[in-house]
């Protein structure tokens, strides 16, 4: 939709740099696509791909696959046994247990399932 200023020579013609139209509003751009709109580069295509591919092998995205699938898997038993009122009071917490990480400092090790600290 095309926004009609009051003073139609309120602000002076330009050409828009996305798209070469010339206009006569507020800014650079004679639309809001047109100030939105941005071509990437390749390199900065790359960059975006390595850092999203990046998170994708990550532990916490792993889990989070892990805890939807497990959600799913809850939903469609809900729906097969609308008769189990256990079953349809669980949540997720009761089903999914995401892995424990832990966060060690340089100086602990873990050993027979006990967290040990370096004594030096
Ligand atoms: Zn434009």
């Amino acid at each position: 939709m095309e926004h009609t200023p009051r003073n139609p020579d309120r602000y002076k013609t330009k050409s828009c740099p996305t798209c070469s139209k010339s206009h006569k509003k507020r800014g650079k751009f004679c639309s809001r696509s047109c100030g939105n709109s941005r071509t990437f580069t390749h390199k900065e295509r790359l960059s975006r791909s390595e850092k999203l591919t990046a998170h994708l092998n990550s532990p916490e995205a792993l889990d989070q696959r892990n805890a939807v699938a497990e959600q799913g898997k809850l939903s469609m038993a809900k729906i097969r046994n609308p008769d189990d009122a256990d079953l349809q009071a669980m949540t997720l917490d009761d089903v999914y247990v995401p892995p424990l990480t832990l966060n060690l400092n340089v100086d602990q090790f873990v050993m027979d399932g006990d967290i040990w600290t370096d004594a030096d």
